[in-house]
């Protein structure tokens, strides 16, 4: 099947409310203008020079996504254009985000990384670690707080959510227990969020998981966008 062939199956089969980002990394131009043509307008890439490389050459009304894992140093070259960073796994790196994206006059959304598989990574918060960055979100301020807030406070990002990958594994139970347990972390979030009057919050509503060997299950588990590369552009 051709890529517009697989990009429209796959949609055809996702809920209303379940966002879909086509992974394109490694992919070049004109396979993802044939997604674009089909109708898909966004984008996911894992490295931030090829995503601008590729931002340059491609229509303006992508919207590009950073999935991947992002190094402080190179936050700037994205900042302009990037309009959703799923991979936040630090408070250096998200006060790096919200001081570049200052500078470029933008509030950028960004989805916090949350380590939920059995597996070793180097990536990704733990409970006690996401709580220590959403304690600092909340009680330094956030995007429409007062100016008096602003030397200190975060007001060009926004939370939106979070981001989780489960173990690479063939075990079912296992990837389901691993995104049911991201699932209540997120509720969790959105509760607290909602009653909490600190704006950082208030928009939590993303909850990306499920790549192409678990997207289904994401979706049985509450995922609201799924991130999809081998499936649509064929394997890497
Ligand atoms: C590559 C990648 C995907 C897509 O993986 P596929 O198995 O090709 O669908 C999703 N999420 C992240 C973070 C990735 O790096």
């Amino acid at each position: 099947m051709s890529i517009a062939q697989n990009l429209l199956k796959i949609k055809s089969t996702l809920p209303e409310n379940v966002t879909l980002v086509a992974v394109s990394k490694t992919k070049p131009i004109p396979d993802l203008m044939e997604a674009y043509d089909a109708g898909q307008r966004i984008f996911g890439e894992n490295k931030i020079q090829e995503m601008a490389e590729k931002w340059e050459a491609m229509p303006k009304d992508i919207e590009w996504h950073m999935i991947g894992h992002v190094q402080t140093n190179k936050v700037k070259f994205m900042v302009p254009f990037v309009s959703l960073i799923h991979g936040v796994d630090s408070l250096k790196l998200l006060e790096e985000i919200n001081k570049q994206a200052k500078k470029n006059n933008r509030i950028i959304d960004c989805l916090l990384q949350v380590y939920i598989a059995e597996e070793e990574s180097k990536f990704g918060l733990d409970e006690e670690e996401l709580d220590e960055i959403l304690h600092f979100v909340q009680t330094r301020g956030s995007a429409e707080q007062s100016e008096a807030n602003d030397k200190e406070g975060m007001k060009n990002i926004r939370i939106v959510g979070l981001m989780g990958m489960a173990t690479f594994t063939d075990n079912q139970n296992q990837i389901k227990k691993e995104f049911t347990h991201l699932k209540s972390i997120f509720d969790k979030l959105r509760y607290d969020g909602s009653g909490s009057g600190r704006d950082a919050l208030q928009c939590v509503s993303t909850l990306s998981m499920g790549m192409s060997g678990d997207y289904q299950l994401a979706i049985e588990c509450g995922s609201t966008m799924v991130r999809i590369g081998s499936s649509i552009f064929g394997g890497r």
